[in-house]
């Protein structure tokens, strides 16, 4: 068999880690029940392990294991969210602010409730995706019930300042909801200090499984309010009815307890090997420019414009060597180049040109080696025929 490709897209989503695997198969099997069903011992069994994954996730992000809420993953934990605090919150008033760089799971739920006659104000991001605690504050109205700003962005990985936008949220008795979801194992993350008081998380992000995460949602110093999306048994707390993915949710808190465990040693390494990637290509190539803030960045994540270079005609050429992604996107039939970086201020032609790498667990030096080589290669040779039509005064070789 052919080695597999080397996988460079963890932004997408991340394998299931052995050790979680190993955690999650007896709730498949043996342990099969049903976590409500607590008048016997199969259900006790199912509930006490969903209780410790609580524990689990809790522990990670600093809130009680109460104020954890396990949903689908974060797509249904930011609507639950948005609509939640919206819906409830409707008589106190109907101003939100978020920003255009969000994920689509926070866009089009804000572009839904817009629809429904709230009134959001979406900030622009400066050149390197970060939104300021004063954009923010300018934002702000005597009607606004919630801002919602996700901690790292799935495209470049630029981190906000979510402490600070926290801060100022609480002083005006503003709820404020992060998208956590690329950022959950990666970076610190601690609910009290960062003033959050709604956060959404996913497993499949953190080598746990697809099809399962949550959202945090403050009890106290303020206890958030939200009307559920989903009726039903009234089951966690009455936030998510529906029976609990029981091996799902053993899942995620197996990632978060591997991911806490590793939090001193993995963001390092990953961010080594990020610079390595960055500084081999860089040092190599001319005309290649890194989209996403310098510092304020998660540490596995680089998005590269490779000016003059088609991106899909890059992944194509990568593809049989190499996972990643391109800074443009399937919208029905065409293809439209990334709205983040188009937000940033990124040419559409170089958003065409952009290729986002997202390493993860199993990525080591010696591949990363491996990808820059090919890179280069590649990169240098796609060039070739541009500069000669260029060279030979064709107007314009790119789309
Ligand atoms: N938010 C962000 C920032 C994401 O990257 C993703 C996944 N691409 C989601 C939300 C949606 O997560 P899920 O797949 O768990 O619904």
């Amino acid at each position: 068999m052919p080695p597999l490709p080397i996988y460079l897209d963890n932004h997408a989503t991340t394998p299931v880690d052995p050790r979680v695997l190993e955690a999650m198969l007896p709730y498949f099997t043996q342990r099969f029940g049903n976590a409500g069903s607590t008048s016997h011992s199969f259900g006790h069994e199912a509930k006490a392990a969903v209780d410790q994954a609580r524990e689990l996730i809790a522990e990670g992000i600093g809130c009680s294991p109460r104020e954890i809420v396990f949903t689908s993953g974060a797509t249904e934990s930011n609507n639950l969210a948005l609509r939640g605090v919206a819906e409830r919150t409707r008589r106190r008033g109907n101003h939100i602010v978020s920003v255009t760089t969000e994920h689509k799971a926070v866009l089009d739920p804000c572009k839904r409730l817009s629809r429904q006659g709230y009134e959001i104000t979406w900030l622009q991001p400066d050149r390197f995706g970060r939104v300021s605690a004063e954009q923010v504050r300018e934002a702000m109205r005597t009607d606004t019930i919630l801002v919602t700003i996700m901690l790292a962005n799935n495209e470049i990985g630029t981190l906000q300042p979510i402490r600070e936008i926290g801060q100022l949220c609480r002083e005006r008795g503003v709820l404020f909801h992060t998208d956590a979801t690329q950022a959950l194992g990666k970076v610190p993350i601690h609910v009290e200090e960062d003033f959050i008081d709604i956060l959404s998380f996913s497993g499949h992000k953190l080598y746990g499984p697809k099809g399962c995460g949550g959202v945090y949602i403050r009890r106290k110093n303020p206890r958030v309010h939200l009307t559920p999306i989903m009726d039903g048994g009234g089951h966690e707390s009455g936030f998510r009815s529906g029976t609990l993915n029981v091996p799902g949710i053993v899942g995620v808190g197996a990632a978060c307890e591997v991911a806490q465990e590793e939090m001193a040693t993995e963001p390092n390494r990953l961010a080594e090997l990020r610079d390595r990637l960055e500084g081999g290509i860089l040092s190599r190539l001319d005309g290649v420019t890194v989209n996403g803030h310098p510092i304020y960045r998660l540490p596995n994540t680089s998005n590269m414009a490779f000016a003059g270079v088609d991106g899909e005609a890059l992944l194509t050429a990568f593809n049989a060597e190499f996972a990643v992604s391109s800074g443009s996107a399937c919208t029905s039939a065409s293809m439209e180049p990334s709205f983040v970086l188009r937000a940033i201020g990124v040419s559409d032609e170089l958003a065409y040109s952009s290729i986002r790498f997202s390493l993860g667990r199993s990525n080591t030096a010696e591949q990363i080696d491996r990808v820059v080589n090919r890179v280069v290669e590649t990169v240098s040779a796609l060039r070739t025929p541009v500069r000669q039509a260029v060279a030979a005064g064709a107007a314009r070789v790119l789309p």
